[in-house]
């Protein structure tokens, strides 16, 4: 059996519309506890599992790549806004396996996204692709529905060595002490005129701002406002 020792690269995934500090407290987080390479944090395209994003693909990436700039260990990627259709997981980590073929990858996931992962494309090849990171927050209960409880038994390590010497196929279940915060209030507090500093970098509320972005609680409205010209800055 072939050992790897390359550090594993995180891979989170999301809308980030907009990204905020609990996103990049996860990141930092995970990469430091864990010892990553690095997280990439991958804005969805087309995110298949909700309803379209009120912002562009490419200003969520934008804001994203303001909130890290000059971050050690945080790194932005846009391989979603290249492929056209839903952006699956399974085709965002086929590709990075592509890519890495050697490197030990590591899916970050949520809880709730991991309790309801058989509802995702393709699901079971996730972990022939990427060990799974498993986010919860302290005191939160594993999930009790047979089908994923099952897959944890099956893949779950309580070495995280073995995150380093297999490219896949492990699961990680890491405790986080939860931030409340999340890109749904931070939309609200803008629609309704509130101020959502201090939720998010000052750099990202500054492109929220000269975009004029969420000030509409519909994306259609909301689309056009990505053309709008730059104007207001707080
Ligand atoms: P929305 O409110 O629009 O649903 P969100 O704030 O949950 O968005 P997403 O872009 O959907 O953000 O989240 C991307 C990933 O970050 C998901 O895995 C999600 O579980 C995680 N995440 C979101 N908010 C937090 C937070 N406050 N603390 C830790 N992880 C978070």
């Amino acid at each position: 059996m072939t050992i790897y020792t390359q550090k594993p690269i995180g891979l989170l995934g999301g809308t980030f519309d907009p990204i905020h500090h609990g996103h990049l407290r996860l990141a930092l987080e995970l990469y430091e506890r864990l010892e990553l390479a690095e997280v990439r944090l991958i804005p969805a395209a087309s995110p298949p599992h909700r309803e379209s994003p009120m912002v562009s693909a490419s200003l969520r990436l934008q804001m994203v790549q303001a909130a890290i700039q000059g971050v050690t260990g945080l790194t932005a990627d846009a391989r979603e806004l290249h492929r056209p259709g839903p952006s699956y997981m399974v085709d965002t980590l086929t590709s990075f396996r592509q890519d890495y073929p050697q490197r030990p990858l590591c899916l970050i996931l949520g809880l709730d996204a991991f309790t309801s992962l058989p509802s995702w494309h393709q699901w079971e090849r996730l972990i022939t692709l990427a060990h799974l990171l498993i986010v919860r927050r302290i005191g939160t209960l594993l999930p009790e529905i047979h089908q994923v409880r099952d897959f944890l038994a099956a893949h779950q390590c309580y070495d995280s060595a073995d995150l380093t010497t297999q490219l896949a196929g492990r699961i990680w279940v890491e405790d986080i002490p939860p931030l409340t915060i999340s890109a749904t209030q931070i939309r609200d507090l803008i629609s309704t005129g509130r101020n959502p500093r201090y939720l998010l970098p000052a750099t990202v509320l500054e492109i929220i701002n000269t975009y004029q972005l969420y000030r509409q609680k519909t994306a259609l409205e909301s689309k056009s406002s990505d053309l709008a010209t730059p104007s207001h800055l707080d």
